[in-house]
């Protein structure tokens, strides 16, 4: 059975991915920042319901030799690594004037140098497999930029870049690379943002409604379907009209 990766799939987009791509009969490997973020959290029972096998690997993304480490591990207990989802991202809001080198460098580290990590080990697997998936949470911020997200909208402008360079590396060996550039999406993210703010964006978009995290793994789960098997190097924005 096909196996998928999803960094930051604890709750969020990313625990929606896992779900998704658990019912369309992957073997789901979980990662998050520590084994504590699943305490009080049913997503890998919910997972394994579904008749697939699913097991958690904690790792900080940001760290290259503990993704070595995991990629190592999910080889050694699944035998294949088939999809891959870099979704694990954090935000450090905060208008340029006042925003620190820490939180720069956090960010950038945390949402930009976790898809070089991951795609680099996870890459050499499905190299010898001569196939994969490789699917990228961008974001409209990346695309467009966002007033006081110069780190957050900086990382996510290079995941364009990274996809684009990944789908060009790694095409000859038949692995696909995308990235999904999500606007508004209803997640623990998008709650700390203040009430003024949301209402701000919601008059942006043309559905007039906030998206859910279904709405953003379905698009992955179809990047990672036979459909998509000659779709490469693009970015498919998942913003209900935010930005056109
Ligand atoms: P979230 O905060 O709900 O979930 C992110 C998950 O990543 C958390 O479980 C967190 O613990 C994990 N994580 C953070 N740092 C990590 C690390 N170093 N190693 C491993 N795991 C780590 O966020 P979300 O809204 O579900 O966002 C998921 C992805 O989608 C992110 O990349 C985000 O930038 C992107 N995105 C979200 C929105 C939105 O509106 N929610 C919009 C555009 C893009």
């Amino acid at each position: 059975m096909a196996t998928a990766v999803i960094t930051g799939s604890a709750r969020g987009i990313g625990a929606a991915i896992a779900e998704r791509l658990a019912k369309d009969g992957y073997n789901i490997a979980l990662n998050d920042i520590s084994q504590s973020c699943f305490d009080n959290n049913d997503i890998s029972d919910r997972i394994k319901a579904l008749g697939v096998e699913c097991e958690i690997f904690a790792a900080d993304v940001s760290k290259h030799d503990q993704c070595e480490d995991m990629v190592k591990k999910i080889k050694a207990r699944f035998g294949t690594i088939d999809v891959l989802v870099n979704n694990a991202g954090i935000t450090r809001d905060g208008l340029l004037a006042r925003m620190s080198e820490e939180n720069y460098d956090l960010v950038i580290s945390v949402n930009q140098k976790s898809v070089f990590n991951m795609t680099k080990f996870t890459g050499s697997v499905m190299m010898k497999q001569r196939s994969g998936r490789i699917i990228n949470l961008s974001s409209v911020a990346g695309v467009y930029g966002n007033a006081g997200q110069m780190n957050y909208s900086a990382s996510k402008a290079a995941i364009i870049g990274m996809t684009k360079t990944t789908a060009k590396e790694l095409g000859s060996r038949g692995i696909t690379c995308n990235a999904v550039a999500p606007g508004f999406i209803d997640t623990p993210m998008t709650a700390q943002l203040s009430d003024e703010m949301k209402a701000a964006i919601l008059g942006q978009i043309a559905l007039k409604r906030y998206g859910q995290v279904e709405e953003i793994a379905g698009v992955v789960s179809f990047l990672a379907s036979p459909d998509a098997s000659y779709v490469t190097g693009q970015v498919i924005e998942i913003s209900g009209g935010l930005s056109m």
